[in-house]
């Protein structure tokens, strides 16, 4: 059966790099029926933090990448590693090594954090490495890799302070899960000769390797802060789709033809790992925010009112929203102008304001008299009328524009002005018809108190 593993350390939030690991990794089982397992690397318990490890397992949740079994956390099985470190050193491949206070390392913290019958004070213990025999791997994404043994160095495998190391304890939980397909990013390539050789120390089958290349800034660096938020979390906060994330970040890095779009399953039938590419990955917001839109636009109403309420709800309102009608007709009126849930939650708040906020700068270009003028018509023909249909909500505006002599582009900003507190919104039939009768009246009757 075919398994892997994504392994976080939680000593940050969730990278998106991160994210394509594990998607990567978590596609892979799926598409052949295996198991993904999820390990939380906290040996480090200086840096490690709960706060980084639930946010990690939330963004994983949220994402749909889900994990077989339990969590595996590291720090649970640290008397297993030292049973593991032991059968090394009985084995001949492992030895004790005097810890070496020179000018770099004297401030060093020497104190034991874990007490284990191995720990002798002072001493590190040292992986036995071979440095007779290169190692030549077959990674599916660089190909062959040769490591020659002069790179090969005893690495520590206990530490002083008795904590185990990473390429020991990740060796032996790959080992433990039986993972066949190591799925990572290509930083960890020069860890490769050190844990295939711990591999055959414990004599177990050495895994198949894909070392991804990192996802680099549009600049060719690689991707950190500086490029603005790299963490998933942003990515969600800001209603990035589900969808939409996981499509681009399949896309970053591998292909299938010029395909741009791919649902969940069909990235589960055709991702392999024979097409991922070898040279680093850019990350393109304006593509991912047009990937969003993409699945923003081609998705049902219902399902967009579903997915922007939390981020309508979060904006507070005086009039709390609702996944109802009201919502749906408004977000008939033009979604697709927006690429994010979250821009288009913040792009509809007027519709639940009482009290609209006029910056009458806006307006300065409209002549004062004529304005009320004109509203004052208005508001007096949209009295008489029901609002049950459109075309009699544009038959007042017309009106209005022929009695006063004015064109449309006279009047129409004006009202949507006064209802909505901006010039550019939906068309004033399509608004009038959404905000019905009584707020309309309301706004514009509101409007001209402050106004005149
Ligand atoms: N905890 C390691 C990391 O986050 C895991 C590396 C690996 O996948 O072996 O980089």
């Amino acid at each position: 059966m075919i398994k892997t593993r994504f392994a976080p350390s939680p000593t940050g939030w969730l990278h998106i790099g991160g994210v394509r690991t594990a998607l990567y990794s978590w596609l892979y089982a799926r598409k052949n029926n295996g198991k993904f397992y999820l390990r939380i690397d906290d040996t480090d318990t200086t840096r490690s933090s709960d706060e980084y490890k639930n946010s990690i397992i939330f963004a994983l949740n949220q994402l749909g990448l889900n994990y077989d079994d339990e969590i595996i956390y590291q720090s649970n099985r640290f008397d297993h590693y030292v049973d593991k470190i032991e059968q090394l050193l009985n084995d001949g491949m492992a030895y004790y090594d005097k810890v070496e206070i020179n000018e770099k390392t004297k401030e060093t913290d020497l104190s034991v954090q874990f007490e284990n019958r191995l720990n002798r004070k002072g001493h590190v213990i040292r992986f036995r490495n071979q440095k007779q025999n290169s190692i030549t791997i077959h990674d599916s994404v660089h190909g062959e890799v040769i490591f020659d043994p002069k790179v090969f160095f005893d690495v520590v495998i206990l530490r002083s302070s008795g904590v185990p190391t990473y390429n020991l304890t990740s060796v032996v939980d790959d080992i433990d899960l039986g993972i066949t397909h190591l799925i990572r990013g290509d930083d960890h390539l020069s860890n490769l000769p050190v844990q295939v050789n711990l591999f055959e120390s414990f004599k177990a089958k050495v895994p198949s390797f894909s070392h991804l290349p990192m996802i680099h800034g549009v600049d060719g660096k690689r991707l950190s802060k500086r490029h603005g938020a790299v963490d998933i979390n942003h990515f969600l906060n800001e209603g990035y789709r589900v969808d939409a994330i996981l499509n681009y970040l399949a896309k970053t890095g591998w292909s299938h033809g010029d395909q741009e779009i791919f649902s969940i399953d069909q990235l589960i039938e055709l991702f392999d790992l024979d097409r991922i590419t070898k040279s680093a990955a850019a990350f393109d917001i304006e593509k991912m925010n047009w990937l969003n839109q993409h699945y923003i636009k081609n998705d049902s109403i219902e399902n967009i009112a579903e997915q922007i309420l939390p981020f309508l709800i979060a904006k507070e309102l005086p009039n709390t929203p609702k996944n109802d009608k009201y919502l749906c007709d408004i977000l008939h009126l033009g979604i697709e102008r927006e690429y994010s849930l979250k821009n288009i939650a913040n792009s509809i708040t007027y519709f639940y304001e009482n009290e609209i906020k006029y910056d009458l700068d806006i307006i300065t270009k409209f002549e004062k008299e004529q304005t009320i003028k004109i509203l004052r018509d208005t508001i007096s023909k949209l009295f008489i009328v029901d609002f049950t249909d459109k075309p009699s909500i544009s038959a007042c505006v017309k009106a209005t524009c022929k009695d006063l002599s004015l064109k449309f582009k006279d009047v129409g900003p004006l009202i949507r002005f006064s209802t909505t507190g901006r010039l550019n919104a939906p068309s004033i039939d399509d608004l009038c018809f959404v905000l019905g009768k009584k707020r309309v009246i309301e706004r514009i009757s509101r409007f001209l108190e402050i106004y005149k």
